[in-house]
């Protein structure tokens, strides 16, 4: 009479019961487990689990198992541990990456007159928070990226590319490791802005960061420092490296022809190299001193490479 009372209760209930003697077969399922599985429980009693779910993770399930019978106390698993355990379609009315339920699962020790004889399993379905909590997810993931990406050229933008650049500055500071920075400015832009346009301008400058993007080292950060203005940080790298990628970087965007409307445009770029020495305290300094060589290749002629020249004892 007790047990058909319980047994209507728990077939209300829109989550999975599953009792499971000591040696882990099934005594008792709830409806919602008879729908999901699509299996009575007349058909999976005193069944072993292992053979109703041959899905189960055996060893990790076995241990569970064996941890709520010694402690006598429930034990847990949520979605975000294992997406779910047993096998069962999930019925939501949305699209998920997987055909199963979520689950979040809760295992409890049953006793009779304080010895222990069952083990009840609660499965809860979880599928819409694991679908919206994987949305949010996403979601944030892609706004924290484009919150470090130029809109026009789709490279690191100023902020995040000094942010960078502040961690790797004080990387090298605590290990005395080499850091070069190299700065460059396309040559004669608004020249171009005003003869072409300032469509051209822009299609200058996103493929010009495209070229550059493919040329550099994955371990080095590029970024669009500010309009027509392009920053890289080069770590574990001194003035003989950084010279050599800055002579290739010019080198590239002096071979870059751009057909904009039927006219092949053709651009220059002058560079500034900067090398970390024990007198730079910020990475500022190390800004300004590229920015000072940048200034220097342009006074010098424009389309060519210069280097900072730090104090004796430094170089
Ligand atoms: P220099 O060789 O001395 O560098 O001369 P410059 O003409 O390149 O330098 P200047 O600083 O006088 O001009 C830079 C121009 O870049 C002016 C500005 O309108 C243009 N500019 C900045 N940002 C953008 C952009 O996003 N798109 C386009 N099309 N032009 C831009
Ligand atoms: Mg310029
Ligand atoms: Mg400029």
């Amino acid at each position: 009479m007790t047990f058909s009372f319980c047994e209507k209760v728990t077939d209300q209930l829109n989550s999975g019961i599953l009792v499971l003697d000591l040696e882990n077969r099934i005594v008792f399922w709830n409806n919602f487990m008879a729908i999901h599985a699509n299996k009575k429980l007349a058909d999976v009693f005193e069944m072993s689990v292992y053979d109703v779910f041959p899905e189960l993770p055996r060893r990790w399930f076995e241990r569970k198992l064996e941890g709520v019978k010694q402690l006598n106390s429930p034990s847990f698993c949520s979605w975000e541990q294992r997406h779910h355990l047993f096998e069962l379609p999930h019925t939501r009315p949305i699209t998920t990456d997987s055909h199963y339920m979520a689950q979040n699962i809760t295992f409890t020790p049953v006793t009779d007159n304080g010895e222990l004889n069952h083990i009840c399993i609660l499965i809860e379905d979880v599928t819409d928070v694991c679908h919206y909590q994987t949305m949010l997810r996403k979601t944030l993931d892609e706004l924290a990226m484009a919150n470090r990406i130029d809109g026009l050229t789709q490279i690191f933008n100023r902020k995040h590319w000094e942010e960078c650049l502040g961690q790797e500055f004080s990387r090298a500071r605590r290990y005395d490791a080499d850091l070069a920075l190299i700065m460059f400015d396309l040559d004669h832009f608004k020249r171009l802005n005003d003869t072409y346009g300032h469509q051209c301008g822009d299609t200058v400058l996103i493929e010009t960061s495209k070229s550059i993007d493919e040329l550099i080292r994955i371990s080095d950060t590029f970024g669009r420092y500010g309009g027509e203005e392009f920053a890289v940080i080069l770590p574990e790298t001194g003035v003989v490296g950084a010279l050599d990628v800055a002579e290739k970087i010019r080198q590239r965007i002096e071979d870059i022809s751009i057909l904009y409307k039927d006219t092949p445009i053709n651009i220059t770029a002058s560079i500034g190299i900067a090398t970390l020495c024990d007198e730079d305290y910020r990475y500022e300094d190390l800004i300004s001193k590229a920015d000072q060589a940048l200034y220097q290749a342009k006074d010098n002629g424009r389309n060519q490479v210069s280097v900072y020249q730090n104090m004796i004892a430094c170089v």
